[in-house]
């Protein structure tokens, strides 16, 4: 059986617009925890709710549209990227939508359910050793692209300036209107995390536009692998992604797995279901807000809790 994609069809490019445009616009949650001092107000923007479960579908739209209007895939020329996995699916999701053959390197410790969602949309996977991280796939995909160019487009989140700008246009923007449109202002405090480090400096650049002393706080996994799509930033041989800019950083705060994966149940309790990563940026939220008397803090949940019944993150029964 043959892998590569179909050529678009009417259908397909419809099924394209649709996804398109059902991604972003998403809702922000007002949280509530007894720890919250009572002047402090937390909201979440909830980016499962977009078509492919993630807020990877933000940075992924514009990139491969980008990459589309541009040519860089002509010829039946595949496009290839390393992911934690939630990109994948993204790009997965909206190769098969616009007709384009997708090449993804993922560490062979992404959940069972992301392996079987990029699959079932035809992408092909290249599957590294876990204990080398996203490091050595980023590497991988590097070293493929260099050796085939002719076969490969390498899109490369980690330095591709359209990742950061979905964020600063479509996340930052929303946040922007939906925290004004609740409590009047800017947010006073932004938390997110370092995958890419897309969505820190897209959001985090245009909240500081809005209010140059927002406190933007990066919440770090303490060990890796440790919290799913987070890298253990400033670790010995971690590569700090391209597109990040660190300087936005004011503050980082360590968040162990235990922690991350305890927040979570918290927040399902409460009817969100969320991964890790969104755990850790809450726990670490809540951390920040307990040093404040008053203020606005905003973060992202951002992927679906779907993602992780394999990993053990909720409990059986
Ligand atoms: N959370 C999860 C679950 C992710 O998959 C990612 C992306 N790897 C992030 C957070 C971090 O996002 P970014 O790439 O924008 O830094």
């Amino acid at each position: 059986m043959s892998t590569s994609a179909p050529p678009p069809t009417a259908e397909r490019r419809g099924a394209a617009a649709g996804l398109l445009a059902g991604i972003g616009r998403t809702p922000l949650v007002e949280l509530a925890f007894p720890e919250l001092p009572a002047g402090v107000r937390l909201f979440a923007k909830l980016e499962a709710c977009n078509p492919g479960g993630s807020i990877k579908d933000r940075p992924v739209a514009g990139m491969v549209t980008r990459a589309l209007a541009a040519g860089r895939l002509a010829g039946g020329r595949r496009l290839l990227d390393s992911s934690s996995g939630n990109a994948g699916i993204s790009y997965a999701m909206l190769g098969a939508a616009l007709g384009i053959p997708v090449t993804l390197v993922v560490p062979g410790n992404a959940s069972a359910e992301r392996l079987a969602r990029i699959r079932a949309h035809g992408a092909e996977l290249i599957l590294t050793d876990p204990v080398e991280g996203y490091d050595f796939a980023l590497r991988e995909a590097r070293r493929l692209a260099a050796r085939r160019p002719d076969r490969y487009w390498h899109c490369d989140q980690y330095g591709n300036e359209d990742n950061w700008r979905a964020h600063y246009e479509g996340t930052g923007g929303e946040i922007l209107a939906q925290v004004h449109a609740r409590t009047g202002a800017p947010p006073d405090v932004l938390v997110a995390g370092v995958g890419t480090g897309g969505t820190l400096t897209g959001v985090g650049r245009r909240l500081r536009e809005a209010r140059a002393e927002v406190e933007i706080v990066a919440a770090i996994p303490e060990r890796f692998p440790g919290i799913e799509g987070l890298k253990p930033l400033g670790a010995p041989d971690d590569i700090v992604p391209a597109i990040l800019d660190q300087g936005l950083i004011d503050r980082r705060v360590p968040v162990t797995s235990e922690a991350a994966a305890a927040t979570c149940r918290r927040l399902a309790a409460q009817g969100l279901f969320v991964g890790p990563s969104s755990g850790a940026f809450v726990w670490a939220a809540l951390q920040v807000a307990a040093e404040r008397r008053r203020g606005v803090v905003v973060t992202v949940l951002s992927d679906t809790g779907e993602r992780y019944g394999s990993t053990g993150l909720w409990p059986s029964p």
